[in-house]
């Protein structure tokens, strides 16, 4: 998801074209460093990982197979819970960006991956890996600025459909599932004629019957299996609720990525000509951090490292804590902000943008809201300005 924010000066202007190359070729040896040392005890965290969610997940619906009584209900709701997030989020996520491919295990690949989610791998692996990590936060190119649904930067066109969008946001946080599976879909491309009508029947038949294979296996199967035990209902309702409570956390971190104040967003132009170290400063200042103990990283699948995330979608999740020690010191040394928070100043951040920018900017420039910063234009990377001075020297 992305941003809207934008300083009062652009936060790059200082550095120059040698400091950006600098820059770049340092993440470049970070990166190498780090897949160098990749080895055995990566390896055993990610089977542990999966290990530890699959044992979780049939624990807790033994559980419910008693769930007709209160304590049972709970714990195993808890349970499925938990597990359903770190499927999603350091497994699912992370195995379909590849940080894993290196191991060569087929079952741990992000060619052979299925998540537990509305969303089929392959479609979410394209709108996902190959938009929002190329494009991210790229006004009019990276479609998480506001998933098509909402307005998120004050250079989005306001229309009144807009004024709903804390409403909007709040049904795609509950529903999050279904909300990621039509964006994968691209239903507004499709509606406005620019996707293909048989890519897009295709697409949807595959959506289809991933959210029938979901809706069977949790309000089908394992009610049926509690019958018996007098716990179908309840076990319906446990599903239900773990479903629910998954989607409102990952929709928060997701939130918390590219929404929060202090997160810069681009414009087209400006990433034209863009080299590898303008790539990782856009990278860099386009994500923000969550910050918070070992628990919560995880649970967050490690994109509460969202910066190293990121400038390395597809290294190791379990390596980005050790990562960003080096991506802070870069970001001193360089000048630049890194932007991090605890979860809850990071949502509330996020959610004050969907609602300031449900008004027009005319309209929401005379609220005051907490935290609120002037707009200014979109930021212009060096490699935009030093194209810009360079026309300007040969007129
Ligand atoms: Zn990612």
């Amino acid at each position: 998801m992305t941003a809207m924010s934008k300083k009062e000066h652009n936060p790059v202007a200082h550095l120059t074209r040698s400091d950006i190359e600098s820059l770049g070729e340092e993440l470049d040896a970070l990166r190498a460093k780090i897949i160098e040392s990749r080895g055995a005890a990566d390896a055993a965290y990610i089977r542990r990982t999966i290990d530890i969610q699959r044992k979780l997940e049939m624990g807790s619906r033994a559980v419910l197979l008693f769930s007709k009584y209160k304590p049972a209900f709970w714990a195993g709701t808890a349970g499925l819970t938990v597990s359903k997030i770190l499927e999603n989020m350091e497994i699912g996520h992370n195995v379909m960006h590849g940080q894993w491919d290196w191991m060569r295990d087929p079952k741990i690949h992000s060619t052979t991956w299925e998540w537990d989610n509305a969303s089929p791998a392959d479609l979410w692996k394209h709108s996902h890996n190959e938009l929002h990590h190329t494009y991210t936060n790229v006004l009019g190119r990276d479609n998480d600025l506001g998933y098509g649904i909402m307005r998120v930067d004050e250079d989005q066109r306001w229309m009144p459909f807009y004024l709903g969008q804390p409403l909007w946001n709040a049904l795609n946080a509950c529903f999050f599932e279904y909300g990621i599976a039509a964006y994968d879909l691209e239903l507004g491309k499709y509606f406005k004629g620019r996707k293909d009508k048989d890519v897009f029947k295709r697409d949807l038949g595959k959506v289809g019957q991933k959210v029938r294979n979901q809706m069977t296996r949790d309000y089908v199967i394992h009610p049926l299996l509690a019958v018996p035990t007098g716990s179908w209902g309840s076990t319906l309702a446990a599903n239900a609720l773990s479903n629910l409570g998954r989607n409102i956390w990952t929709h928060s971190v997701i939130m918390c990525g590219h929404f929060p104040e202090g997160v810069e967003t681009f414009t087209k132009t400006s990433i034209a000509g863009e080299t590898r170290g303008d790539w990782y400063l856009r990278q860099m200042i386009g994500s923000a951090n969550i910050s918070g103990s070992k628990a919560m990283h995880i649970a967050t699948g490690n994109l509460s490292y969202q910066i190293e995330h990121h400038l390395f979608p597809d290294l190791p999740s379990n390596r980005y804590a050790e990562i960003s020690v080096t991506v802070r010191d870069i970001c001193a040394r360089y000048g630049l902000q890194y932007t991090s928070g605890p979860l809850p100043k990071q949502v509330g951040s996020a959610w004050m943008k969907v609602i300031r920018l449900s008004l027009p900017n005319h309209i929401a420039a005379k609220v005051k809201f907490p935290s609120r910063r002037k707009k200014v234009e979109p930021t212009a990377l060096p490699s935009r300005i030093a194209a810009v001075e360079e026309d300007g020297a040969a007129a």
